[in-house]
């Protein structure tokens, strides 16, 4: 996800440039790759580039109550200001200002690689408990049917047992 930035760098404070973005995208931690599209406007500040992207990342998740996979869009609401490492005119390598050690950086190709801040928002907004549906009903813990599929015999007889005493026990105490 590289933006070519050297013109941008050059003109003044507030010069902006829009660009779109559209393209799969592999995370690490993600078992799979995913789509990321949307727009990324870029402004010239004093010390670099702002970033405002406005993504979305969608994806093949697993529920993790029933199983099944499903379509997860996550969006991606990204504010940076980056940095350049080096001087446009002299490439000379720039002295970074403490404040802005914890930024992103524009690289000596002064291309602006925004898979860093993506990958980050990503791991931040990815939700942990994984549901195909607000109200999916899972597997059956006994017979282990899906329950938004089929409907099982078990429950009328769950109520008897230690394992459903401990459940309405958890219950309670959410
Ligand atoms: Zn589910
Ligand atoms: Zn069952």
């Amino acid at each position: 996800m590289d933006f070519k930035v050297a013109t941008l760098l050059k003109l003044s404070s507030g010069n902006k440039k829009l660009e779109t973005v559209s393209a799969s995208f592999q995370v690490e931690w993600f078992r799979r790759s995913c789509y990321i599209d949307g727009t990324v406007l870029l402004t010239k500040t004093d010390v670099g580039i702002w970033v405002s992207a406005h993504l979305k990342a969608n994806n093949i998740a697993e529920c993790g109550s029933c199983l099944e996979e499903y379509k997860e869009v996550i969006s991606l609401e990204i504010e940076e200001e980056y940095i350049p490492l080096f001087n446009l005119l002299t490439g000379e390598r720039n002295e970074i200002e403490e404040i802005y050690k914890d930024n992103f950086h524009i690289l000596e190709d002064n291309v602006l690689d925004l898979s860093g801040a993506v990958s980050q928002y990503l791991s931040l907004q990815s939700p942990i408990n994984k549901k195909c549906v607000e109200d999916c009903r899972g597997l059956c813990i006994d017979c282990g049917v899906n329950l938004n599929i089929e409907e099982c015999g078990c429950n009328k007889n769950r109520r008897n047992t230690k394992f459903a005493t401990l459940l309405e026990s958890f219950k309670v105490s959410e």
